[in-house]
């Protein structure tokens, strides 16, 4: 199959800085920045060393998401993410994820017009560059309430003919503390039942809390993906049950790197190797190539270079991105 594929990449994390900053001044946003370049180093990470945690990381969503949160940003970001990431990386399988209540305003937005002007950007895309298959992801959050998220996954079902194709959920634990996923067992049965894709955030971070949370995922929400999941490769049951399961993992090599996820490349090829030898599939992205400051291409050279994966490896990885993918139909073997 020719061109690349990313499956997991944010919304608020794949718009460039100059078209966010055309977008916040078209809307008339409050910035707390009057100069391009300090705003630039205010939506993406733009430290080397990256962020102290996921806290920081959420800090710089908070501006994105702000300046996306009209039917107009929203269109024009979802636009410009798949022509960019065509353009530049040749990616003719794009997944991009976000959450559409996070875009409204606190409820000031209809929560629809805001969908359908995500499906206008997919749309116009596709128009311009038929050689992409892109479709979206909707997400929950864990600091929503239960009918915030079973709204969320409502929405996701309604428009599913539409280009959504899965449903995700990631934001800070509540409080700190275990995150509890059968809560939002339903919604994801729910989601499933409609013929959506599931992947969800788990395993990122957290030690053995995280793992914790990883195996409940695996069992209670039977995901087909699953965003990161590097904490199993510590844990020969976790990586064990993984396979069984056929889930795929989307690793983010440099977006681990820069929230501290991962310590440094030492432990990146570790996660590689083990998971290599242990026959859990995985897929390579950069979690928001524009936040991130990275590129799939640029992921594949770090891996490469570092030991983590060879070339063959990494086209296998390639080809697996493909045909997990949501858009192309994509799901585990254990649902069909
Ligand atoms: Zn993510």
């Amino acid at each position: 199959m020719d061109g690349l594929a990313e499956l997991h990449t944010h919304l608020g994390g794949s718009v460039s800085s100059d078209i966010l900053w055309t977008l916040a001044h078209e809307q008339g946003i409050a910035l707390p920045v009057k100069d391009y370049w300090d705003f630039d180093r205010l939506v993406t990470v733009s430290d080397p060393r990256g962020v102290p945690n996921l806290d920081a990381l959420d800090q710089i969503y908070h501006w994105t998401e702000l300046i996306q949160s009209s039917p107009l940003a929203v269109e024009v970001s979802v636009h410009a993410a798949i022509g960019g990431a065509y353009r530049s990386q040749q990616i003719t399988t794009l997944e991009l994820r976000f959450n559409p209540m996070k875009r409204n305003r606190g409820g000031e937005r209809d929560l629809d017009h805001i969908i359908l002007a995500a499906i206008r950007g997919l749309d116009r895309a596709s128009l311009e560059y038929p050689q992409v298959q892109a479709g979206l992801i909707r997400m929950m959050d864990r600091t929503f309430t239960a009918r915030q998220n079973e709204i969320i996954v409502e929405k996701a079902i309604a428009w599913a003919s539409r280009g959504v194709v899965g449903v995700d959920i990631a934001g800070p634990r509540p409080g700190g503390v275990r995150y509890d996923y059968r809560s939002v067992q339903p919604m994801v049965e729910d989601a499933r039942a409609a013929g959506l894709g599931v992947t969800i955030h788990v395993g990122e971070e957290g030690g053995d809390m995280g793992r914790e949370e990883l195996a409940e995922v695996l069992e209670v929400l039977r995901p087909d993906r699953i965003g990161h999941g590097i904490l199993a490769a510590g844990d020969e049951e976790l990586m064990r049950d993984l396979k069984a399961a056929e889930v795929v993992l989307e690793i983010c090599p440099t977006s681990n790197l820069l929230t501290k996820a991962l310590a440094d490349e030492d432990a990146v090829r570790s996660v590689f190797r083990t998971f290599v030898e242990h026959g859990v599939r995985f897929t390579i992205a950069t979690d928001g190539p524009e936040m991130m400051h990275t590129h799939l291409r640029d992921e594949f050279e770090l891996l490469l270079r570092i030991g983590a994966l060879t070339q063959n490896e990494l086209d296998e990885a390639t080809v697996r991105s493909h045909e997990a993918s949501f858009v192309r139909g994509g799901f585990r073997a254990a649902r069909v």
